[in-house]
């Protein structure tokens, strides 16, 4: 099945934190690459929904992300222990794939639709360029 949506965890993958929001290095790059290259591009966070848009309005005031970009990010709502992709609407979770830091959050039958990013909390970091490559990659493999 083809790719259809990126979900993207938000602390320590894509920021800080939801108090600090200090953007990941090359965050902007790598949002306009998701948008670019999947269909559907969604939040996918322990943060409440009002908490997450919060951060991301934040982080378009400090010019970190452009507007349109942050505002086109879609948000999962879902509950439980983990982050099942059958919570992400209108698609199978094969049409998935989750970028998220903390392998705690994935189902065990889902391993293969997780792309691991080493935690971020401040600093030099390339973990978004080389997350980049292994999308292109799995773009490339399963379309
Ligand atoms: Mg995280």
């Amino acid at each position: 099945m083809a790719l259809r949506v990126l979900a993207l965890d938000l602390e320590r993958t894509l920021i800080s934190d939801a108090l600090r929001v200090d953007p990941r290095p090359d965050l902007a790059e790598f949002l306009a690459f998701c948008h670019e290259r999947f269909a559907r591009v969604a939040l996918f966070t322990t943060v409440e929904e009002p908490d997450a848009r919060e951060a991301i309005a934040e982080l378009i005031r400090r010019e970190c992300v452009p507007r349109e970009l942050a505002e086109r990010l879609e948000y999962v709502s879902w509950c439980g222990e983990y982050k099942d992709l059958t919570f992400v609407p209108g698609v199978a979770p094969e049409e998935v794939l989750l970028v998220d830091d903390d392998a705690g959050w994935i189902r065990a039958d889902q391993r293969d639709r997780w792309v691991a990013i080493t935690p971020w909390d401040g600093g030099p970091d390339e973990e978004l360029l080389r997350v980049r490559r292994v999308l292109t990659e799995r773009l490339e493999a399963e379309g």
